[in-house]
């Protein structure tokens, strides 16, 4: 044992090794390489202690698995990925995919310096602020807007800005939770504001919110519950009632609209969500939504409704620690702009163009991808079985739930190893592909995958199936 201990190779040999055999690794942190040859020799050294080694080391023997490991760990944390998996809004994966403009935008304030706070007809100080309030106010047709780092921020601002210490009227089929471990009932206690609940899981009326408004209230909120649907016996009280209600009493509305849609996209196969313009108009006096949700900008709470609501939220200290950057307001002016004419937002901009793709293109896509691939596989002499399946993708991120989107899949079965091993294989490729298993095949959903990327995913896929 001790001979095979000391026959691990140097470090300055085993650099030396790897630059000979990879020369541009020398353009990589010398750090994490040295950190990458380490750990690549100590877990070598692990399985000597543990008699799992046979033979003295031989560097030249390990060097492929040690150029590797270095590989592998001098790829970046944050890196693309390939979604297959049908789920337009998909969180793990960062939500939306940014338009084209949106991307310039955001590359144009990072590397340069910008006039994000710069008022140039005075030189004075001017407001972030103000860089997308008015498109804001076009769009939805709200007095005024402001823009923080996300929805649950903008929850949390108005909550803190309006309620604090006083009542918050909300219904009990409305307290839900978000996912990562944003839920209603938290963040208003937070915020500082109490909860009042009322009405039932599946039936709240107007008469619950009138009976439960007393001198400590200071607000009535809806929820709009964009990531479950209660169906059955189930009533809720309509938003102008809500809002007259409020209003007698002196009390604000407030709408948190989650994933908000700036377009209607009914006739897809979706239901009617309401769209900010819509709630507005109903006489919400304030509402927040996510930036990359339905609308498939940057990360972002966008808040609109009143002006004397906006003013109090931008002089609470808490608007400035929840200020977002440059670049995210330089993506969300884009996107939004695009907005202007609904016809070009659903074109360039990927997540509503991806929730409103007509099923026939997408079959037409999952043929042209099927058919590459089965050439690819065939070219490489792989055995492997493609196959279409009439299935369905989803919205995702709290949107659009359980509405299921017509698809067809593109469906791999592979004979040489288990479609559960081809999926594993896959997440491991130096950019990830990401599908879902549908009746033990592994699936691809041309919905999402870009076509700029298909000859990426063939690569990847043949890559994973010739491997052992
Ligand atoms: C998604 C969502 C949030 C949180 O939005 P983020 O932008 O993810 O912070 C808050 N409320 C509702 C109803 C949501 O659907």
């Amino acid at each position: 044992m001790r001979d095979m201990l000391r026959s691990i190779p140097a470090m300055d040999k085993s650099m030396q090794a790897l630059l000979d055999a990879a020369p541009e690794l020398a353009n990589a942190p010398r750090k994490l390489l040295k950190e990458s040859v380490s750990a690549f020799w100590n877990k070598i050294r692990e399985e000597i202690r543990q008699g799992k080694c046979e033979q003295v080391i031989d560097l030249n023997t390990q060097l492929p698995a040690l150029l590797r490991h270095a590989r592998k760990t001098l790829q970046l944390n944050l890196r693309p990925a390939l979604n297959g998996a049908g789920v337009v809004i998909h969180t793990n994966l960062g939500r939306s995919i940014l338009s084209r403009q949106a991307c310039e935008a955001a590359l144009m304030a990072a590397s340069n310096y910008c006039t994000l706070e710069m008022d140039v007809n005075t030189g004075a100080r001017g407001g972030r602020h103000n860089l997308t309030s008015r498109l804001i106010q076009m769009l939805t047709g709200a007095e005024d807007a402001l823009v923080v780092n996300n929805n649950a921020a903008a929850v949390l601002l108005i909550l803190d800005t309006l309620c604090k210490g006083g009542e918050t009227i909300v219904s009990r089929g409305e307290l839900v939770e978000i996912g990562g471990s944003f839920r209603i009932p938290d963040i208003m206690r937070k915020s500082g504001a109490i909860l009042k609940e009322v009405g039932t899981t599946n039936r709240t009326h107007l008469a619950d919110y009138e009976n439960a408004i007393t001198e400590n209230t200071r607000a009535i909120m809806r929820v709009h519950a964009s990531n479950f649907r209660i169906i059955g016996f189930h009533a809720e009280a309509h938003l102008k009632d809500l809002k007259n209600l409020a209003h007698a009493h002196n009390l604000p509305l407030i709408v948190d609209l989650g994933s908000g849609n700036l377009l209607a996209f009914d006739g897809n196969g979706l239901p009617h969500e309401p769209t900010v313009q819509e709630v507005i108009a109903q006489g919400a006096d304030i509402v927040c939504f996510s930036g990359d949700k339905a609308l498939g900008g940057p990360q972002a709470g966008i808040i609109a409704g009143k002006k004397s609501i906006v003013e109090k939220l931008k002089k609470n200290p808490l608007t400035r620690a929840l200020r977002c950057d440059k670049m995210c307001l330089a993506a969300l002016e884009a996107t939004l702009r695009l907005y202007l004419d609904p016809e070009t937002a659903i074109r360039e901009i990927p997540t509503p163009a991806m929730l409103a793709m007509p099923p026939d293109e997408i079959a037409r896509n999952a043929r042209a991808l099927a058919k590459k691939l089965r050439q690819a596989l065939a070219n490489a002499q792989i055995p492997c079985q493609i196959t279409l399946l009439q299935n369905a993708s989803r919205a995702g991120g709290g949107s659009f739930p359980e509405y299921e989107l017509a698809t067809t899949l593109v469906c791999v079965q592979p004979q040489h190893m288990s479609s559960q091993q081809l999926r594993m294989k896959l997440l491991q490729a130096d950019i990830p592909l990401i599908g879902r298993m549908e009746q033990d095949a592994f699936c691809l959903d041309p919905r999402t995958l870009q076509k700029k990327d298909y000859r990426l995913v063939i690569e990847t896929l043949v890559n994973a199936l010739v491997s052992t």
